[in-house]
């Protein structure tokens, strides 16, 4: 599928500069729309005037991702799938991290799904300067009984305001789900060969989305293209999801596949975000496992998640719930998400270290966001008060920037004069990475500061203090060194 360009786009837009979006012209508009900075509702004469009606539908048509998006949950919670537009990070990058929900079976007791629902609420890991959570639960109607699967669903409700996906086979459970759901916008799981009519109907009357499964592609496309006939319009596929060996790559395959078809093929039917159930290395397996099963299944759906993320699936159900086994999910997802165009950097100026005085060091950095958090954690770590100089090395860390001239001498003495160093601290001492060992002889002399060459990795840091900061000393050999 050809790029849309911008020119392409301003032609549906009112052209008339207005500036209203905050935008200086229709096409930096347009620029921006394409990179996902605005939205359409920006543009409030193209929404609000009737005689751009037209343009309107054309431009949300031109700009529709192949994978459509589709929402899930209400309020502040909401969460928006798909709208992926390449195939492979590199091509662009990929817009929405894979959100992660957990399953809760419906046939547990009121305290157990209280509990997971509050735990997938509650999860939080904080890394790098980020905090990652959990996005939702999958409420699994094993009983198949549907006031158990309608209490159970309140139940979740109560404990925790989280997007839901309702699973049953069982229209009649799903129907139960869907009422004790109301106004919450539920994705509900699953349409198949056998009830895709029933389920269908119910998409339609409570207006929410619907998970297509079917491990035949072209039977999942045709259901996909009936329901989408039958006017559902938020539908999403699941091609099946399948643990070990040989089977692995079918999975890994058919989502490939269905990406394929909609991105390079231009296949409005099967357009749809993907979603992967990786839960289902756990079917079968009884409550009373060894920890060694319990350890080994987790790996299981790690590799299979992995995988998948890696792949851009547009959303997974989960049902490890181990720290160390979502901690790899949200790294890989950090790392799978990150925008290729852009190097990840925090800004460059001075931090302060606790509350730091005159007297107290002053270490100086690349603003590589990997390089900042790093640095920063083992400053905190230390409960000493400091200075942290972080150099714009356009993102680059250290030992590159170096090599590649974003970090010079001649830059980090401007830094140290833009953010007025000399009127912060008593002293004029500067203490740089290992890495950055060979500037120090020219930032001396362009910057008149004494530099005490760090370790090469921070957490050399608090035996670099104990060893050499003895400020009295430092100063003396500094003045020694001018005279
Ligand atoms: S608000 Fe619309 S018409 Fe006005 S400048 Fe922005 S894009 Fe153009």
């Amino acid at each position: 599928m050809p790029k849309t360009s911008p020119i392409q786009v301003v032609k549906y837009l009112p052209a008339t500069n207005c500036k209203e979006c905050g935008e200086e012209t229709c096409m930096a508009f347009a620029v921006k729309l394409l990179d996902h900075q605005v939205k359409i509702e920006d543009c409030k004469p193209l929404i609000k005037d009737k005689k751009y009606a037209k343009k309107l539908k054309s431009l949300k048509d031109l700009v529709t991702p192949p994978i459509r998006s589709v929402t899930i949950g209400s309020g502040d919670s909401t969460i928006e799938i798909g709208g992926e537009e390449v195939m492979y990070r590199h091509e662009l990058t990929y817009y929405k991290k894979t959100p992660i929900f957990l399953d809760v079976a419906d046939d547990d007791d009121e305290a157990e799904i209280t509990r997971k629902a509050k735990f997938i609420k509650d999860f939080t890991i904080y890394r790098l300067g980020q905090n990652f959570y959990l996005q939702g639960i999958a409420l699994r109607g094993r009983s198949n009984n549907p006031n158990t699967f309608a209490n159970a669903v309140k139940t979740c409700m109560k404990a925790a305001d989280l997007p839901m996906i309702l699973c049953s086979l069982n229209p009649d459970v799903l129907k139960a789900g869907l009422e004790a759901a109301k106004g919450k916008n539920p994705l509900i799981y699953t349409a198949t060969k056998d009830n895709w009519e029933e389920v269908g109907k119910l998409a339609l009357t409570y207006n929410c989305g619907v998970v297509v499964f079917s491990e035949d592609l072209n039977e999942l496309k045709s259901i996909a293209k009936s329901l989408a006939m039958g006017g559902v319009e938020k539908i999403a596929l699941d091609p099946g999801t399948c643990a070990g060996e040989g089977i692995v790559a079918d999975t890994y395959n058919k989502h490939m596949m269905l990406k394929k078809a909609a991105i390079h093929k231009g296949d409005k039917d099967i357009g749809w975000p993907t979603i992967g159930v990786t839960a289902t290395v756990w079917i079968g397996k009884k409550k009373d496992i060894s920890e060694g099963e319990r350890i080994a299944l987790a790996y299981e759906e790690g590799k299979l998640a992995t995988l998948l993320i890696s792949n851009a699936c547009n959303l997974l159900i989960q049902h490890t719930e181990d720290i160390w086994f979502q901690l790899a999910m949200l790294v890989i997802k950090d790392n799978i998400y990150a925008d290729p165009r852009i190097n990840p950097a925090v800004d460059a100026k001075l931090y302060e270290i606790g509350s730091p005085g005159p007297k107290d060091p002053v270490f100086m950095t690349s603003n590589y966001t990997m390089t900042y958090y790093t640095v920063e954690s083992d400053l905190k770590d230390m409960k000493i008060n400091a200075w942290l100089l972080i150099v714009d090395t356009e993102g680059i860390s250290v030992e590159s920037s170096v090599a590649g001239g974003q970090m010079n001498a001649g830059k980090v003495a401007e830094a140290i004069k833009e953010v007025g160093l000399a009127d912060k601290v008593e002293h004029k001492i500067i203490i740089i990475p290992g890495l950055a060992a060979r500037i120090s002889g020219e930032l001396e002399s362009l910057a008149n500061w004494k530099v005490l060459v760090g370790p090469r990795d921070s957490s050399g840091i608090p035996d670099l203090m104990k060893k050499y900061w003895d400020l009295d000393k430092l100063m003396a050999q500094w003045k020694e060194m001018q005279e």
